[in-house]
């Protein structure tokens, strides 16, 4: 801790985002950088604490304490090879991890919490920007090959650490390009995709080869893949959203968050959308059902092409502002959480449950909703849903379906493996990260329902010490 006095003198200074007129009228990142010395500063304010708890709130358990010494000390090199000791992939939980681990920063107890993801998101840009960021060629390989299903975070993760292993690494992808959500459901104004291509690269010098455009379980059967490999790893990720099936669903303008998202990543990446098939806003009210950050990113997009207005409801009640009992530090804390696209002009509504969508001409023009409680049942402890009579017509041309994913889908690849599934359908898998299934591991959101970057990054990376324990045993 170079100095230890600064969390006293020193404010938490975030780098916060470019003005809401200029940013929501691109897709470019929101999110702007502190200069060099502020960050330095800000560093600084790392107390050190014996007992650091950002260790225990990150899910991948890193050394935040360390590099933050490293960044104060200007020490680029080493603050990167410290946090890539534990992330694989720091530009991208830099950039959209909701940071678990500044909810458990002591600071956080009575002043404001070091501002560690910008912080590595920092240490990450320069080290790629002064050349530290060089392909690490495995010297001796083991002549074991490992088939990774899934190039999201999971698979990235997973890919990356067998590779370093000596291990011969394909990783087959269904999309065009590898990335699974972070190219292909995380917005761009989060995400700039070129951070995932600068990744790609070093992975691909260092040897993982990526077959894109197939699909397993249909391009080539599970018993091919058995037959040519010593190892799978399952990272499918948890594709199946949470439906409305209610009346009027069929109606043209009512759509799955995702296919908003998806759509609109391919046009900024320059794909050329069939007028006919073009999901957008523009011109349009815009309903976003459910009160998550999907539903955030769909809020963000709307107001990008144009939509005349958006409203996000949620079934759920309010969450309280500031500070909740129930989550004390240093756990994650159950509140109001306001993203940038909030921040852009949004009407967000609390305790609506949607009964039917209303149309004209085939095509959508509002939702019947419907006010409700949530009353606790003493007997049971069980919360159930009221629903009070109240309703109204909310009016929309273009409503988005964000109310989460189920499970994975099973057609395909998990039927033609066989693996066990959990109640909850996702892949059952033990603390090894194995499936029911021998020589099959699975991981990330194929395994654990949806979850975040950060805990897929750290599936990943434990899955691959598993396959690689097992590949050595054999
Ligand atoms: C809109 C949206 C925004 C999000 N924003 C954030 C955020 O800001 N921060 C955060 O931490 N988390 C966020 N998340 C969650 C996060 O993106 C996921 O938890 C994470 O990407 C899951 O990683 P994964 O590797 O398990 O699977 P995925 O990222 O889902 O990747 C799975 C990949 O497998 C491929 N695939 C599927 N089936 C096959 C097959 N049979 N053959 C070959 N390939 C196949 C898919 O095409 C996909 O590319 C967001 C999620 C969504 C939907």
């Amino acid at each position: 801790m170079g100095n230890p006095k600064a969390f006293l003198t020193i404010g938490r200074k975030e780098a916060g985002y470019r003005p809401i007129s200029d940013r929501i009228k691109d897709f470019s990142e929101v999110e702007q950088t502190l200069n060099s010395e502020d960050r330095r500063l800000q560093a600084s304010r790392c107390m050190e604490c014996g007992v650091p708890f950002c260790h225990w709130s990150c899910p991948l358990g890193n050394k935040q304490p360390e590099w933050q010494d490293r960044l104060y000390r200007n020490d680029i090199k080493g603050a990167y090879v410290l946090l890539t000791q534990t992330d694989d992939f720091p530009e991208f939980t830099g950039r959209v991890c909701p940071a678990l681990c500044e909810k458990g920063c002591v600071l956080n107890k009575t002043h404001e919490p070091v501002t560690i993801r910008e912080n590595e998101a920092a240490i990450v840009e320069r080290a790629f920007n002064e050349g530290y960021v060089l392909p690490r060629i495995p010297k001796h390989r083991t002549g074991k090959k490992v088939a990774v299903i899934g190039s999201g975070p999971a698979g990235l993760a997973c890919a990356n650490r067998l590779n370093q292993r000596g291990h011969e690494v394909t990783v087959f992808e269904k999309n065009e390009a590898v990335g699974g959500l972070l190219r292909f459901g995380i917005p761009d104004f989060k995400l700039n995709k070129s951070v995932i291509d600068r990744r790609l690269k070093v992975l691909e010098a260092e040897g993982i080869k990526f077959v894109c455009n197939t699909e397993v379980g249909k391009d080539i059967t599970g018993d091919k893949l058995m037959s040519d490999y010593d190892a799978v790893c399952i990272a499918i990720g948890c594709g199946v959203p949470r439906d409305l099936k209610i009346e009027g669903r069929e109606l043209d303008g009512v759509h799955f968050a995702l296919e908003l998202l998806q759509q609109q990543n391919r046009v900024v990446a320059g794909d050329v959308i069939e007028p006919k098939k073009r999901i957008t806003a523009k011109g349009k009210h815009v309903l976003v059902i459910g009160g998550g950050d999907t539903g955030s990113d769909c809020v963000g997009t709307s107001t990008r092409q144009g939509a005349l207005s958006v409203t996000q409801i949620e079934i759920m009640p309010k969450p309280p502002e500031g500070e909740n009992p129930a989550t004390p530090w240093p756990y994650w804390p159950l509140i109001l959480k306001t993203s940038s696209s909030h921040e852009e002009g949004c009407e967000r509504r609390w305790l609506l449950d949607s009964r039917k969508f209303i149309g004209k001409d085939g095509k959508v023009t509002g939702v019947e909703v419907e006010e409700v409680e949530w009353k606790k049942d003493e007997a049971t402890g069980k919360m159930n849903l009221i629903h009070t009579g109240k309703k109204e017509i909310i009016k929309a041309e273009l409503v988005l379906l964000a109310m989460g994913f189920t499970n994975p889908v099973l057609e395909g690849l998990l039927e033609q493996l066989k693996v066990d599934l959990t109640p909850r359908k996702a892949v059952a898998v033990n603390d090894e990260h194995s499936s029911s299934v021998s020589k099959v591991f699975a991981s990330g959101d194929v395994a654990s329902g949806p979850s975040l970057v950060v805990r897929c990054i750290a599936s990943g990376r434990d899955t691959a010490a598993s396959i690689d324990a097992f590949l050595r045993k054999e």
